[in-house]
């Protein structure tokens, strides 16, 4: 893939420049080659007006953000994909503890073995599931995807899958004001979708292909969660059945 080249939003079309500037302020946005439309409309927009391109799940945004704002090959590139990575974790973390924190079993009890169990559960939840997520998705793009897919770098899709991940920054406001836990699976759900957009337009791949790798990438991340739940509860289970026959006696 020619890293060079921006990308015309409107048809993905590979093109040098997206502009020509003749004084500070004053440029000439190009067209496309390809669909004679202006290559990318948003270098003229307000970044307000690119966030709710975004939320609407337009993929001329997502062509914007990923190939023309995170150009790939440029020198920032690997600061920005540790950058997106740590933070995609962190929001992840708090994410498993929102969760947790509403189990009534964790605010009841704040012994030492709880937080233990809390710690080895957040590093589980965290660690392994979302290595298995990215895993699982960088696996689906190559094995599943059009030839134009397999000409992409690990890192690209890596940054793409990151940075459409964007909505979990809400998770933040969560931290502000009280939100039912029932608005992480609202989320979830759109990360999921947002992915799926963000894959579609990185690898051209047909939308259904693009669908069957985001969703088994995220039920690989739940049924690990899950998996990891019922490890813990197995101790649990064991003593009860032990307890049973005293019971009857
Ligand atoms: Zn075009």
């Amino acid at each position: 893939m020619d890293m060079d080249m921006y990308r015309c939003v409107e048809c993905g079309f590979r093109i040098k420049t997206l502009f020509v500037q003749y004084s500070p302020g004053n440029i000439r946005l190009m067209k496309c080659e390809n669909c004679k439309a202006v290559a990318d409309e948003y270098i003229e927009c307000n970044f307000l007006i690119l966030l709710i391109d975004l939320i609407l799940h337009k993929p001329k945004a997502y062509r914007h953000l990923l190939f023309n704002v995170l150009k790939q090959g440029a020198p920032h590139f690997e600061g920005l994909l540790w950058k997106s990575t740590v933070g995609f974790l962190l929001l992840d973390a708090y994410r498993s503890l929102v969760l947790k924190s509403c189990d009534e079993a964790w605010s009841s009890s704040t012994s030492l073995s709880s937080l233990v169990w809390t710690c080895r559960k957040l590093l589980t939840d965290v660690f392994l599931g979302n290595l298995l997520f990215l895993g699982t998705f960088l696996l689906a793009t190559k094995i599943f995807m059009s030839i134009s897919a397999g000409s992409l770098r690990n890192k690209d899709i890596l940054l793409a899958i990151l940075i459409s991940s964007y909505f979990k920054m809400f998770l933040i406001v969560m931290m502000v004001w009280e939100f039912p836990s029932s608005v992480i699976f609202i989320i979830d759900l759109f990360v999921l979708s947002s992915n799926t957009v963000a894959v579609k337009v990185m690898t051209e791949s047909a939308m259904s292909r693009c669908i069957g790798a985001c969703f088994s990438a995220h039920a690989v991340k739940i049924f690990t969660t899950q998996m990891s739940l019922l490890a813990e509860a197995i101790p649990w289970l064991v003593s009860i059945m032990a307890a049973l026959p005293k019971i009857k006696k």
